[in-house]
């Protein structure tokens, strides 16, 4: 199995971990940053959303019968679920910019290679690299 880390023998002990150029972290932080700005950008939209639609909902609930009411409310928690979603996954991005200033972001959990900087800007959360990834989804 061919891995482009293949010229480095790291990951068998956790002192010998590869390292990271600057260049390369700096990438991801960017890639982090950017990620975390679009995800702030979103909740705040989504937010606005909300409160409108739900004015639109209050303004317009004369007429309601209980069904109305009812898909209303699980409309609002639908929409405030979503909300909290994107909420999670930009605290989520936070986390991953810690780490990375502490150094312990991203590095495969299972053979302790780096994770390509592409795959981290695409999945902020990633923990395991394509290769580690593709084993365990096989299992
Ligand atoms: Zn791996």
């Amino acid at each position: 199995m061919a891995k482009p880390a293949d010229t480095r023998t790291a990951g068998r002990k956790p002192v010998a971990k590869a390292t990271r150029s600057a260049a390369e972290t700096e990438k991801i932080r960017a890639a982090l940053a950017a990620r975390r700005d679009e995800l702030r950008a979103e909740y705040d939209r989504t937010l606005s959303e909300i409160t409108e639609l739900q004015r639109d909902r209050l303004t317009d609930s004369a007429g309601d019968d209980q069904a109305d009411t009812g898909t209303k409310t699980f409309e609002r928690e639908q929409e405030i679920s979503l909300a909290n979603s994107i909420l999670e996954r930009s605290t989520q991005v936070e986390r991953a910019l810690e780490r990375l200033d502490e150094g312990g972001y991203g590095w495969c959990e299972r053979c302790g290679n780096p994770i390509p900087v592409e795959r981290l800007a695409a999945f902020p959360s990633a923990t395991l690299c394509v290769t580690c990834k593709q084993l365990e989804e096989r299992r």
